[in-house]
């Protein structure tokens, strides 16, 4: 009888494979599972849920709306992480039939631009600056099928957006999040600190066990935790890793076959490094993503795509 009890769960244990994998705690500080218990309350793996959400959303195409880019204040240009995601979830998305357009900062876009066209992904970036761009944004809504945020800052209580060391960075953020707010269609966010769009389902745990989630070190004192909420929060270690685990999720639900492994990460880290993307914890150009070489990002792919192979029917 074990055997047919274990078949009976094979399907969702392999998505539980998927969310360990994009939440192995490397830093060993323990507040990624804080955060990843949290988002789950006991439910189905994050990855299987928003997969399957986004799916039902986009199975006969149509458009989706991805928004990243975060830039770093010691550097002022976008960091690895968000972008790196972003670049698979519309390759993905791409190859199912669907139109993807990029929503980022002006100052941010032509970092993300350059850094699409070298991954081969022609899509649309939007640039967006102030608060009348994300007004002409909503005008156009209608259209849209779903809404992700892959590393996106949220703002707080007191409409201030920060870093994760606690500093604000408001000047640096275009106010793209208020279109998850406000948006009728579904909303996907992925975040690994708790400063990001989604994050707010979860805000009560960033401010309890962020050191700067309840009170942050700009003259705010407001906490970096976001209040900006989503339909499905994905957590997890570095923000790609969440993005790449509903891309395989994507690829599994769909049949379409997705392109990732461990060396396409080091590949993409390369192509980062060559557009000027930088490091988040340190603002350097290098193949990195918060403070996470290449090659153990890699491992982490690598068994991403492993496990993604259970996935399969
Ligand atoms: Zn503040």
């Amino acid at each position: 009888m074990w055997h047919i009890r274990v078949s009976e769960l094979k399907g969702v244990k392999a998505w539980e494979g998927l969310d360990s994998a994009m939440t192995i705690d490397l830093r060993g500080d323990g507040y990624i599972k804080v955060l990843y218990n949290e988002a789950r309350k006991g439910g189905e793996p994050l990855s299987l849920r928003a997969s399957k959400r986004l799916f039902g959303e986009v199975k006969e195409g149509g458009k989706v709306w991805i928004a990243t880019g975060f830039t770093i204040l010691w550097a002022h240009r976008p960091e690895t992480d968000g972008i790196l995601g972003t670049a698979v979830l519309a390759r993905i998305l791409r190859d199912m039939g669907c139109e993807v357009e990029v929503l980022t900062d002006s100052w941010n876009a032509e970092f993300v631009d350059a850094y699409l066209k070298e991954e081969g992904i022609n899509v649309k970036v939007l640039h967006i600056s102030n608060h009348s761009d994300v007004y002409k944004l909503k005008e156009k809504i209608d259209d849209v099928k779903a809404l992700v945020a892959i590393e996106r800052p949220g703002r707080n209580e007191k409409n201030v957006y920060h870093n994760c060391v606690g500093e604000d960075v408001s000047d640096l953020c275009a106010p793209i999040d208020y279109l998850f707010e406000e948006a009728k269609l579904l909303t996907v966010g992925i975040g690994d600190v708790g400063n990001e769009v989604g994050m707010g389902n979860i805000r009560y745990a960033v401010k309890k066990y962020h050191p700067f989630g309840a009170v942050c070190r700009c003259p705010c004192k407001g906490g970096i935790a976001s209040i900006v909420g989503c339909d499905e929060l994905v957590v997890s270690l570095t923000s790609n890793w969440g993005a790449y685990a509903l891309a395989f999720g994507l690829s599994a639900l769909s049949g379409v076959e997705l392109d990732l492994d461990g060396e396409k990460e080091k590949k993409m880290l390369e192509n980062a490094v060559q557009v000027g993307l930088v490091d988040g914890l340190d603002g350097i150009a290098k193949p990195s993503v918060d403070g996470i070489p290449s090659e153990r990002s890699a491992d982490v792919v690598q068994l991403m795509a492993d496990v993604a192979e259970n996935l399969k029917t």
